[in-house]
């Protein structure tokens, strides 16, 4: 078997299978640019980060005018005034409730930083609370804390004996919502759980599943009655995403923890935060030191990763951003509404300006042999479309036109043609 040319051991990629990887030079916009001058239509935000469009010019300045004054200092014991500035307006436009910011680096570390958030309160305020409620198929990044609440599958069967022992309770598939809730306030009830952490109004990497407000309202209404703490996961729904700013803003819901990341910079560079509410942080308050929140990574905060965010921000205050938002999630319900009259698709669906549908073929799960022969059609028609086993979903940033638009989904009708 050849070996790959490049030393790189690229992530989510069996080399085995795919021996050259596109070369992207330049980006800008909806759009990415290659080595051998084609331009692709980034249908997927680059793996869901990218939210204004990529190198947006506000943003790019930011992180040019910081990089030449501070670009990195050890956030033990410093501070500096993006991360400041990040925290403050991360407040204000947070679902209120929430009073303290922690930084990292990744969405995985945002959530390895909740959870141990949540153990931390429970231990230093005395109680012996460790177990975590999980919801089925979720995804919540790569870190072994983070696999372990995540669903488990052939993205962690491999390290199945490190991962620590979960409660998962059913996905709240369409009139089997009653069913989550029962399960969720029994696992509450029954095991004294430290916390339910959950990806609020849509599971990402499970493959697209859509579940109502009404049922992210009642899960919080559950945890709240039992005091388990409830996590969302908005690394993938914030920003945009699911037509608000955060998910929780469409249940009314503020979370006791929440995890930020992806399109917190805009998709420049990589940051995250978790959030929590004040009696959180006060159980690590003390003059005793062991009660410390011992977690860092080097980068914590970098400056010029907080003044991307910052830039980022100040967009969002900008209310055509908004509007912005609502024309995509306008553009992608015409865009996928023919194909709920399509037999070849089933489960056509949307929540903002995501929209996923699967096609029908005979295997289906992330390793559906379809998967790879539809991610590589689009590519031959310059699209950058990862689908999720024979789901396929759309999820683009802001700037996407309607032309853009219909290119995709002339590509995904197309291979359903040729493929399906
Ligand atoms: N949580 C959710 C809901 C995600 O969708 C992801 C990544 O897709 C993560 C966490 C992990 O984020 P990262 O890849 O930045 O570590």
């Amino acid at each position: 078997m050849p070996k790959p040319m490049s030393p790189i051991w690229h992530p989510f990629t069996q080399h085995a299978l795919q021996h050259e990887m596109t070369k992207v030079v330049r980006a800008d916009g909806a759009y990415l640019y290659t080595a051998d001058g084609c331009r692709i239509v980034d249908a997927i935000s680059s793996w869901w980060v990218v939210t204004h469009g990529h190198c947006h010019p506000h943003i790019v300045r930011a992180i040019q005018d910081q990089a030449s004054k501070l670009n990195q200092v050890v956030f033990a014991g410093h501070t500096h005034d993006p991360a400041e500035e990040v925290a403050a307006l991360l407040l204000k436009l947070a679902p209120q409730g929430l009073d303290y910011v922690f930084f990292s680096d990744s969405g995985s570390t945002s959530v390895e930083v909740a959870l141990k958030m949540a153990l931390g309160y429970w231990h230093n305020i005395g109680e012996q609370r460790i177990r975590i409620i999980v919801m089925q198929h979720s995804y919540h990044g790569d870190t072994v804390g983070a696999m372990s609440v995540g669903a488990r599958g052939v993205f962690n069967a491999s390290y199945g004996p490190l991962l620590f022992d979960v409660r998962s309770i059913p996905f709240p598939t369409k009139d089997r919502e009653q069913a989550t809730l029962d399960a969720l306030e029994s696992a509450c009830r029954n095991e004294i759980p430290a916390a339910f952490i959950v990806e609020p109004l849509i599971s990402g990497v499970g493959g697209m599943l859509m579940y109502p407000a009404w049922v992210l309202r009642e899960m919080k209404r559950i945890c709240e009655a039992s005091d388990v703490l409830f996590i969302a996961d908005e690394v993938m729904t914030g920003w945009g995403r699911t037509g608000t700013l955060f998910a929780c803003e469409q249940a009314n819901v503020t979370p006791d923890i929440v995890c930020y990341s992806k399109g917190i910079t805009g998709g420049a560079l990589p940051l995250a935060v978790t959030l929590c509410r004040a009696d959180i942080f006060d159980a690590h308050y003390s003059k005793d030191r062991t009660r410390t929140f011992f977690h860092s990574s080097s980068y914590t905060a970098n400056p010029v990763a907080c003044a991307a965010a910052k830039a980022n921000l100040d967009l969002w205050q900008d209310p055509e951003v908004r509007q912005r938002v609502a024309s995509v999630a306008i553009m992608q319900e015409q865009a996928i509404e023919p194909f709920r009259a399509d037999a070849r698709f089933r489960n056509v669906r949307r929540l903002g300006t995501i929209a996923a549908l699967d096609l029908i073929t005979s295997d289906a799960g992330y390793l559906a042999e379809i998967a790879p022969k539809l991610q590589a059609f689009f590519r031959e028609r310059n699209l950058l479309l990862r689908p999720l086993g024979n789901t396929i979903y759309v999820m683009p940033p802001y700037c996407v036109t309607a032309a853009d638009l219909d290119e995709i989904y002339a590509g995904i009708r197309e291979a359903a043609g040729v493929l399906a």
